[in-house]
């Protein structure tokens, strides 16, 4: 057992991609760190009259290519490492997508489903006054992430605009329509990932129908299954946090939703939809072309990545494929459209959220979808190229692209030439 964290294993990738592109050190070395990560206490009352006490932070990884961008999640099992990881992420997640941002990311460790929804207001807004002079339009924005919405979005950013006395829509992102949010942003990180595959259909072999597998079954799983079902293909496993059912002809994804969206669990709806249930586990090893992991990280490891049958893994969730699993994967033939493209639908319609806050004009659902589909179409084209030129895996590639963009902002702000001079 290696005492090696979350964010050492996510610096392998970089690492790997910068030995492709001729870096200069002074970029690794501010790469490898946060710039900063703050951590807090939220104190709230909860409906009993008791006070509980909560573990917060945010960190703001690099800023270099603009305003730190990245969601807030509320989970019980989150820590520090996490957090920083998600922010290192989201860094390189928006130089991919060429997005105006740096990457920053928040969490409290709760479990919000044993909250009440006033516990859960209070707890958003405590987690607003303790950020209030860390995010800022300019500074850092914050978005939805893993059990948080747009409802808590519109909490935090009611509280941001009472603490500062201004209305600034734009200091986060993931809002409710009626409190400047954009349309399409609920869908957009499934929708994203959906594109870039029909996008790249022939390249991966996966032209016509196809069959889909998906982990986890929250935001992004259940658009995706939505969307994937709307286009013809068969949805024939998916799995929550408590249990998988599998369908070889295909799930009625409308009947799934509609269950989860009435607090049902997948597993409890199996006999009604003719799905048998599963073990979790067997999930990412059904017969399916597509295997969608859109729970948490290091889902798929050295342990089970040998038993995936499916041709292509879209990574909806962040880092789902650890490094070990990624080279099984590769060894197999298997492609895997890495998290910081293939989930990267989701800030980028964030970021055409702060556009329409910031110059008070607002976009129908059409352009949002056209410009989505161009600019996942464009990166994951750019993406895919440098995977054929290099012969490297697709995730190598996207860390390449979005590291020579770095770079490339790193070295305008330096000096060194200066001092090596
Ligand atoms: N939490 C999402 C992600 O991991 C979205 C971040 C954002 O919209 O800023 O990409």
């Amino acid at each position: 057992m290696t005492d090696d964290t979350l964010l050492d294993r996510a610096l392998i990738r970089l690492e790997e991609a910068a030995s492709h592109l001729q870096i200069d050190q002074d970029v690794i070395e501010k790469l490898k760190y946060p710039r900063e990560t703050t951590k807090t206490r939220l104190l709230i009352r909860m409906d009993d009259g008791s006070r509980k006490s909560f573990l917060a932070w945010r960190c703001r990884y690099d800023d270099t290519r603009g305003p730190t961008k990245g969601g807030i999640r509320f989970h019980p099992d989150s820590t520090i490492e996490e957090v920083e990881t998600l922010a290192f992420w989201m860094t390189f997640k928006c130089a991919v997508m060429n997005l105006p941002y740096g990457g920053g990311k928040g969490a409290v460790r709760v479990d919000p489903h044993t909250l009440s929804k006033t516990e859960l207001e209070r707890l958003s807004r405590a987690y607003m006054q303790a950020f209030a002079t860390t995010v800022g339009p300019d500074r850092d924005i914050p978005a939805p992430d893993v059990y948080t919405n747009a409802m808590i979005m519109g909490w935090m950013a009611d509280e941001y605009n009472q603490i500062t006395g201004s209305v600034s829509p734009a200091v986060i992102t993931g809002k409710p329509i009626a409190l400047g949010g954009s349309l399409g942003r609920t869908d957009a990180t499934a929708r994203g990932g959906f594109y870039l595959v029909r996008h790249l259909a022939q390249e991966l072999g996966l032209s016509g129908s196809r069959t889909v597998a998906i982990q986890g079954f929250g935001n992004a799983g259940q658009y995706f299954a939505q969307l994937a079902d709307e286009d013809g293909n068969k949805i024939v496993a998916v799995s929550d946090s408590t249990g998988a059912i599998h369908k070889p002809d295909g799930l009625d994804v409308k009947r799934l939703i509609e269950g989860k969206t009435a607090g049902r669990r997948v597993a409890d709806m199996a006999a009604e939809l003719g799905a048998t249930v599963i073990p979790s586990d067997d999930l990412i090893a059904v017969d399916a072309e597509l295997l969608v992991p859109a729970a948490l990280e290091e889902m798929i490891t050295a342990d089970n990545a040998a038993s995936i049958k499916a041709r292509v893994v879209l990574e909806l969730a962040n880092g789902p494929v650890t490094s070990e699993a990624d080279k099984i994967l590769a060894d197999k033939g298997v492609v895997v459209l890495p998290d910081i493209l293939a989930n990267a639908g989701g800030v980028t319609v964030s970021y055409f959220e702060w556009v329409q806050n910031r110059q008070g004009f607002y976009w129908d659902l059409e352009e949002i979808h056209a410009r989505l589909k161009k600019m996942m179409e464009r990166e994951g084209r750019a993406v895919w190229a440098i995977s054929q030129d290099r012969s490297v895996s697709v995730r190598s590639a996207a860390y390449i692209h979005a590291l020579g963009r770095l770079a490339t902002a790193i070295e305008a702000h330096g000096t060194q030439p200066f001092f090596a001079g």
